[in-house]
């Protein structure tokens, strides 16, 4: 089982954000900007386009009410997306909050927030949900 399933299962502890049926959404343990997220499908697959089309269109139509949220709770310019998945190998994309070309990088320097900033952010993020 992926660390990523174990995280859905409640096996591994994370900043939670959002679920339904078929999708998760919680904070990146190591965050490059405040409020980085990590959505992915239930569904444990290692390569994103392997997700049936239905699959994927469902996962991105999760993806986009996650960056509405985290734009109208981050105050921020825009949301960048990204997809690696060379660490982890269960499908998840990056939502990025960014306020210009210089944050919407994932090789930056990795933010530092206790314990109680993750979970108030988490909690910013879940409170401007649709
Ligand atoms: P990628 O596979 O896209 O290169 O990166 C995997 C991402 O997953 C990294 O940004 C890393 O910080 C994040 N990550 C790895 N393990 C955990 C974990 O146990 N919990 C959380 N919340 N994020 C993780």
């Amino acid at each position: 089982m992926s660390i990523f399933s174990k995280i859905i299962q409640g096996e591994i502890p994370c900043y939670k954000i959002a679920e339904n049926e078929s999708c998760f959404a919680f904070l990146d343990i190591n965050p490059k900007a405040k409020g980085h997220t990590l959505v992915i499908p239930k569904k444990e697959v290692d390569y994103l386009f392997d997700l049936e089309d239905e699959e994927y269109i469902e996962l991105q139509k999760f993806v986009k009410k996650i960056a509405e949220a985290q734009k109208k709770a981050l105050n921020c310019n825009r949301i960048c997306t990204a997809v690696i998945g060379y660490e982890v190998p269960h499908a998840h994309i990056h939502l990025l909050p960014s306020n210009s070309m210089a944050d919407a990088t994932l090789s930056g320097k990795t933010k530092k927030y206790s314990k109680e900033e993750m979970q108030e952010i988490a909690q910013m993020i879940q409170d401007n949900m649709e």
